[in-house]
């Protein structure tokens, strides 16, 4: 099944968050029967990623966006684990600082999109500035409201200038959230990671769900789409992210460069006795 098809959001019809099920598995019972699907869509992550750096063409930007402890880490850690760092940059946005917020809001995000044989992965994004911005009006509406038509061109300006752009938001349900808070609780491993603002963030759970309805429905579009994957299952969220990787990629026809010199010159050379 193409999940690139189930879960784009279509440019042309509002998505609406509340009627996606983020429990979704699609044909896979559970994580055993799926892991040699999982195993061979990472591994043609690896090989594509490859040839994307060597053909040094075109670059690839993948966007994370998710609630508190929906996966973004997680995500980062299947989907890079199987690339090359030399050519792979993970780019976290946190709260501006205060050079960046003397910036226009894409200041930041442009410094740190990636180069030609590149892959970067922004840990958040922009669209912060639509999302946690809106919901705590931290500036007015004229300013956040602008920034959607903004923030369409500037991603058509990196895709006419061979930016592949992929935009994930990793749908969980309410209670997953809670259920995961609670695991941080109880695993030492994973207490650094609470914040207490975590939890008052709940509190404003319906207005992050309608902002990114607004920024997913607004910010779709056909050479920059967004994906909601269901990401309640963290081993299919990780299935379907590699697979509509490896599906753009492979769309890409990328060649190997050709050599810079004769290589029947050089075997005549070097190995004639053999
Ligand atoms: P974390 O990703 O958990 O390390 O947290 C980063 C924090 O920075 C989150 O609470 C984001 O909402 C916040 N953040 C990211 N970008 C912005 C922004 N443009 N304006 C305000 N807060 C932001
Ligand atoms: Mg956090």
């Amino acid at each position: 099944m193409s999940y690139v098809k189930s879960f784009q959001v279509d440019p042309d019809r509002a998505v609406n968050l509340s009627k996606i099920d983020p429990d979704y598995t699609g044909p896979h019972e559970n994580k055993a029967e799926a892991l040699p699907e999982i195993e061979h869509y990472a591994q043609r992550l690896r090989e594509l990623q490859y040839r994307l750096y060597a053909e040094h063409r075109r670059s690839l930007l993948i966007c994370l966006q998710a609630m508190d402890a929906g996966g973004k880490d997680g995500t980062i850690r299947h989907v890079l684990g199987y690339m090359n760092p030399q050519s792979c940059r993970v780019q976290p946005f946190k709260v501006p600082t205060a050079e960046e917020a003397a910036h226009d809001f894409l200041w930041r995000t442009h410094k740190a999109t990636p180069g030609r044989g590149e892959v970067a992965i922004f840990n958040r994004s922009h669209y912060e500035d639509v999302l946690v911005v809106r919901v705590h009006k931290l500036v007015p509406k004229e300013i956040w409201s602008a920034r959607y038509e903004a923030i369409n061109r500037f991603e058509h300006h990196l895709v006419g200038n061979g930016t592949q752009i992929l935009k994930f938001f990793l749908h969980i349900s309410k209670e997953e959230q809670l259920r995961r808070f609670r695991r941080r609780l109880e695993d030492p491993a994973r207490q650094w990671k609470i914040s207490e603002a975590d939890y008052r963030e709940r509190a404003y759970w319906d207005d992050y769900q309608a902002a990114y309805e607004d920024a997913l429905n607004r910010c779709s579009t056909k050479n920059a789409p967004w994906y909601v994957i269901p990401a309640n299952h963290k081993w299919f969220r990780n299935l379907a992210i590699s697979k509509i990787v490896v599906q753009l990629l492979e769309g890409l026809d990328m060649n190997f460069p050709e050599p810079q010199v004769d290589i029947e010159a050089l075997r005549q050379k070097y190995f004639s006795d053999g």
